[in-house]
């Protein structure tokens, strides 16, 4: 069993490519913002602690999102590999996950990185709000969003880096475009 990484600053595209792949290669695509949205739509405990956070552009804590995690790998193991998109994205999610991995005799295969230019985001993750009407995607949570990714999320690639699993791709241009790079990248090292 094979884990890929989707990891990159808020409204760069994870989520889109990250489904695309999942679907492309037969993996099960797993995101921890959709997750923890479906927990407050189902109107769970976990759901109503993770509202408030999210609302406010904050991380929800490790605990939660590390036993969210955990159940999908259980639940989900029959697939022969997982797609994270939104996870993990602290230095303790990065731990967990590498001991949950060997426990479960899984291999963290690589982390496919979405480089991208804050000021185009920002812009993006604005048209996204009016499109979707996501509560998190107004103006002064995504500046808190992206505070908090170069705080506690960004140094967690050095993690990645430092094993060798490091793939980055820019992230800007056309769903297609970034799509086919993502896809060449695949043939030529993220599958190996
Ligand atoms: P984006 O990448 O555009 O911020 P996500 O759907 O991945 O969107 O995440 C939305 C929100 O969900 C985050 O701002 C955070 O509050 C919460 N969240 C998602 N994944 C995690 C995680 N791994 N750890 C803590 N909080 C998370």
């Amino acid at each position: 069993m094979e884990i890929f990484i989707f990891f990159g600053p808020p409204g760069a595209g994870k989520g889109t490519q990250a489904k695309k792949f999942a679907l492309k290669y037969g993996f099960k695509h797993i995101s921890t913002g959709e997750l923890l949205r479906q927990e407050i739509i189902a109107g769970t405990d976990l759901g109503q602690t993770a509202k408030q956070f999210m609302a406010d552009g904050n991380l929800v804590p490790d605990e939660l999102v590390i036993a969210i995690i955990d159940e999908q790998l259980k639940e989900q193991a029959k697939w022969p590999g997982f797609v994270f998109d939104g996870f993990p994205r602290t230095h303790k999610q990065a731990d967990s996950l590498d001991e949950i991995a060997t426990q479960n005799g899984q291999t963290i295969k690589k982390v496919i990185y979405m480089e991208a230019d804050e000021s185009g985001l920002i812009e993006r993750l604005l048209k996204r709000e009016k499109i979707e009407g996501r509560l998190d995607d107004t103006e002064a949570t995504i500046k808190n969003r992206f505070n908090i990714y170069h705080q506690q999320t960004e140094p967690v690639l050095d993690h990645y880096r430092r094993q060798g699993k490091f793939v980055a791709i820019d992230a800007t241009g056309s769903v297609e475009e970034v799509e086919a790079r993502i896809e060449a990248e695949y043939e030529k090292v993220i599958k190996d």
